[in-house]
């Protein structure tokens, strides 16, 4: 293996490959597995060193909301960058943070008035279930100290985060530095037996729920769970008469509902929030990902106004003292606004509704082809698993359905078995097309 690379000398990925340690990524499999160097991007697609270009089906992990280099956000960033970069937000405040927090509190109908701010998905996950047991202390509730996850749920991978993910190749390696949490059954509509529907399977789960805090409200400070899809967890899908239930429940037994929309927020559901869908606010909502347009580092938590006056007293160490250094940053709050610009401007959850459209039109081939299952779709996701039989080696099916897709110019990351589209909504009905086709090719060149 070489260690020191020659800038002179070696391509940017031998470069790369030596001195950057990549996510979610065993290094040695790049041995065999191509790592792409990336030279530009302009709206759904991106271009390779060599000017090859690829479609971003997946939006550059879920971030990219209108494109690459998108010229109006483009300019957002760079007028807030005459003005000021960055400033640190305790004791500060400045234009962007303020009208940002004010636009998003206004899409909640002020139930969700208070915002604040991360850099990553993962520390707004940490900052709702740090409120929510500061919350149980400061209410004299000091046995309300765990928090229940769903089965297959993902919220992040620092520490407190990954406690409340269940998704076992996060998760395994470090269980050992993990709290205690309570981990229920998912609504995952597949789970559905014969003569079941999506509703009955929520219920059924729900009722798991009931049963828990019936026992065990008493310690529960709040529970956790990723609105509609449990996105990592193969795009598993569920019925939004399950939110409802939930939040009845958390009302009930006096423990708060965490909606972690940082992947299916910003529309992707199909309404600007998930949990419009079911009708319910939770009493925390975390956003990252697509909020900045997939530009910068930014997200946030956001909560009531009764959450927020239990913090506001005459003591310091009653406040809520988290902070990160780059909290509220200008010029990620500017790509935010100019976001929500486009989504009004555009009438983008209007104009979503015949994307979606477009998409199931691309992927009329999937429902019928007997080596898929559960094909699924909720707004701009479209999701389907391939059945096992037609794999020839379940853990190099998503590596090389992913090659396969560069082959065909798109760019895909199957989940296990579970092959998904989540593009930009930049998409014309022509390239949403080409990606279905393309798609398709890729996985009967995998499949036996
Ligand atoms: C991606 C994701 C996170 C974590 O966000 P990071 O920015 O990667 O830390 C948390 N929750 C959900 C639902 C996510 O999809």
């Amino acid at each position: 293996m070489k260690v020191i690379s020659d800038p002179n000398q070696d391509s940017l990925v031998d470069r790369s490959l030596a001195a950057v340690w990549h996510p979610c990524t065993q290094m040695k499999q790049h041995e065999s597995f191509p790592l792409i160097a990336i030279a530009k991007g302009k709206g759904a697609w991106l271009y390779d060193e060599q000017g090859n270009a690829l479609l971003d089906c997946i939006s550059s992990w879920w971030t990219n909301l209108f494109g690459h280099s998108n010229p109006r956000i483009n300019k957002a960033i760079t007028g807030q960058l005459e003005k000021i970069e960055h400033v640190m937000l305790a004791g500060f405040t400045h234009a962007p943070v303020v009208e940002l927090s004010e636009k998003l509190s206004a899409l909640t109908n002020e139930n969700l008035g208070h915002v604040f701010y991360a850099s990553d998905g993962a520390s707004a996950v940490e900052i709702a279930l740090k409120m929510s047991y500061h919350f149980w202390q400061l209410n004299g509730k000091e046995k309300k100290k765990r928090f229940v996850c769903l089965e297959n749920g993902y919220h992040g991978e620092t520490l407190g985060a990954l406690a409340v993910t269940d998704v076992a190749i996060f998760r395994d390696a470090y269980g050992a530095l993990l709290q205690d949490v309570y981990t229920i059954d998912s609504p995952d509509a597949r789970k559905a037996k014969s003569g079941q529907s999506a509703e009955d399977v929520a219920k059924y789960a729900a009722e798991k729920l009931q049963q828990l805090l019936e026992k065990e409200h008493e310690h529960i400070a709040a529970i956790i769970v990723e609105p509609l899809v449990q996105c990592a967890g193969q795009m598993a899908m569920y019925s939004p008469i399950y939110l409802r239930l939930v939040r009845e429940l958390c009302d009930r037994y006096q423990v708060h509902l965490i909606a972690d929309e940082i992947a299916v927020g910003c529309g992707r559901s199909g309404k600007f929030f998930a949990c419009e869908h079911a009708e319910i606010w939770p009493d925390f909502l975390t956003l990252s990902k697509g909020i900045s347009g997939g530009y910068l580092p930014l997200s946030l938590c956001m909560t009531t106004d009764k959450i927020y006056r239990a913090f506001y007293s005459d003591q310091t160490r009653h406040g809520f003292l988290h902070s990160h250094s780059y909290t509220g940053n200008p010029l990620a709050c500017a790509a935010a606004l100019a976001c929500l610009e486009i989504f009004e401007a555009e009438k983008v959850l209007e104009k979503n509704l015949i994307r979606a459209q477009d998409l199931e039109n691309a992927f009329s081939w999937a429902k019928s082809d007997s080596r898929i299952s559960y094909y699924r779709q909720q707004g701009m996701i479209l999701a389907f698993d391939v059945n096992s039989e037609h794999i020839k080696n379940p853990s190099a099916f998503a590596r090389e359905m992913f090659s396969n897709g560069l082959r065909e110019g798109v760019l895909i990351r199957p989940i296990g078995s579970t092959v998904y589209v989540m593009p930009p909504y930049i998409l014309s009905t022509q390239e949403t097309m080409q990606m279905g086709s393309s798609v398709r090719n890729a996985l009967n060149k995998t499949l036996i």
